[in-house]
């Protein structure tokens, strides 16, 4: 009896010890580890909310989404893009414009569903509460690291010695680049200029942030023909492609420079050679379109520079937000995977498809042009290629008002003006969703197939 007690005892230390091994294994080296498969635990509500919002399909003319509105039922409801209408989006409003006015980058969303599973992240209710990160307060250095990364892949920029800055999007950097370079013990303001045609903003927000040291100066040319004696202090912008008509900028007055590389990405130009210029201002909006996360970089050579830059954007923000550049990395950690080569083929395809669709209609016309494209070796591809820029810059050959003609035809753009160019010219924007684009390309193909006495639909 008691030689048996003896062995049951035994049997369950032995069985004990055994148990444990197995669980100290399987924790360590089995599901419980690193990459290992554990049951989820308070991310599966989460996860399972945003798969049912991602899932309602709004008809493919519309999202629904977490933060947007809920009816009376508690269900999300979808907002539709333009044109369509309808508590699924699926009803085409008749006679709708083609609103081809503003640069948002929508063309990329469908890049980003096919790579649902690896871009999406999820956040913790106690995800970095702190102001600050452990070992720098405002930047994450993990970002940067694949920041830097993106630009050796796609060899558009050097980075190597250089700071970096992030701010709200490339908007914030560029008036913290105009106050780093200003110079703020002159008794004179700094003249800010920029090349005919040009991105408003620079000129509105020059203008609206109303300081003592800089003013805006108005076109680069003309300000170098009325001061070429005066050694006035000058700030100049340099878009490089340019916003409105795509063309590959350089600088004029060979001075203090801001590089507004927005558009320097293989989908709109054919790469050359990486940028060296001083400063040089990006943005994830139209890198991988993700405008509303509000997130763009300054790589800076100049240390003084770099260190008013980040003066500004603390005292403007106490830096970036922390949820934007977790986002941010993840992001881009799917863009830079197999050295880039899956998502900027997309985006150029994408991109290319819309140009050869242009480019066709047009060829059909005598009363409207689009601008010269030129052909360059691009260095990412390793091919030479013709550019393939976000915006259509359309000439009227004809008429003066080319706003009101396009208008007429029910297609919406930016007029030169506004880029205080002439009025022959709109800028067009080809980076809209597909909806948008198959709109525009429909409106352009009856407005040509006018010319001709015949009106084509599509
Ligand atoms: N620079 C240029 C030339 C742009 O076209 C834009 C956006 N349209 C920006 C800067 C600002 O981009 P974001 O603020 O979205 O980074």
């Amino acid at each position: 009896m008691r030689k048996t007690k003896k062995y049951c005892y035994g049997f369950f230390v032995f069985s004990s010890i055994i148990i444990n091994i197995l669980f100290t294994i399987n924790l360590y080296l089995g599901g419980g580890g690193n990459g290992g498969e554990c049951a989820l635990s308070w991310s599966e509500k989460a996860a399972a909310e945003a798969e049912a919002v991602a899932a309602i399909s709004c008809s493919g003319h519309g999202r629904a989404y977490l933060d947007g509105s809920v009816d009376s039922e508690g269900r999300h409801v979808c907002e539709c893009y333009a044109c369509y209408v309808g508590n699924d989006c699926s009803q085409l409003s008749p006679g709708c414009a083609a609103d081809a006015t503003s640069g948002d980058p929508i063309f990329l969303e469908p890049f980003w569903m096919q790579h649902a599973t690896n871009s999406a992240i999820v956040i913790s209710g106690w995800h970095r509460m702190s102001y600050r990160y452990g070992d720098d307060p405002y930047m994450s250095t993990e970002l940067e690291k694949y920041i830097r990364k993106m630009h050796s892949i796609v060899g558009n920029a050097i980075t190597e010695d250089r700071y970096i800055v992030f701010g709200v999007g490339s908007t914030q950097l560029l008036s913290a680049a105009v106050y780093a370079l200003s110079s703020q013990n002159s008794s004179s303001p700094s003249n800010v200029v920029a090349s005919i045609p040009f991105y408003s903003i620079y000129k509105t927000q020059t203008e609206f942030f109303n300081s003592e040291n800089f003013q805006f100066g108005g076109d680069t040319n003309a300000w170098q023909l009325n001061n070429s004696t005066n050694s006035m202090d000058v700030v100049e912008f340099v878009t490089s492609p340019n916003n409105p008509d795509g063309e590959l900028k350089k600088s004029v007055l060979g001075g203090k420079t801001i590089y507004d590389h927005a558009y320097y990405w293989p989908h709109f130009t054919p790469i050359p050679a990486p940028s060296d210029h001083d400063l040089m201002l990006f943005t994830l909006s139209k890198l991988t379109g993700h405008a509303g996360a509000r997130f763009g970089w300054a790589v800076i050579k100049d240390k003084d520079v770099y260190e008013k830059m980040l003066t500004y954007i603390v005292l403007a923000d106490l830096g970036i937000s922390k949820d934007t550049q977790l986002r941010v990395l993840k992001l881009l950690k799917v863009a830079v995977e197999d050295e880039g080569k899956p998502f900027f083929e997309f985006a150029y395809n994408k991109m290319k498809d819309r140009w050869d669709t242009l480019t066709s209609i047009f060829s059909k016309s005598t009363r409207f042009s689009l601008q010269q494209r030129h052909p360059l070796h691009c260095n990412f591809f390793n091919e030479t290629k013709l550019s393939s820029p976000a915006y259509a810059w359309v000439k009227c050959e004809r008429e003066e008002d080319c706003g009101t003609v396009l208008e007429a035809a029910n297609i919406l753009g930016r007029v030169g003006s506004v880029f205080s160019d002439n009025d022959r010219y709109v800028r067009l924007s080809l980076i809209k969703s597909q909806d948008d684009f198959e709109l525009l390309v429909q409106r352009l193909t009856e407005l040509v197939s006018l010319e001709n006495g015949s009106v084509e639909t599509m």
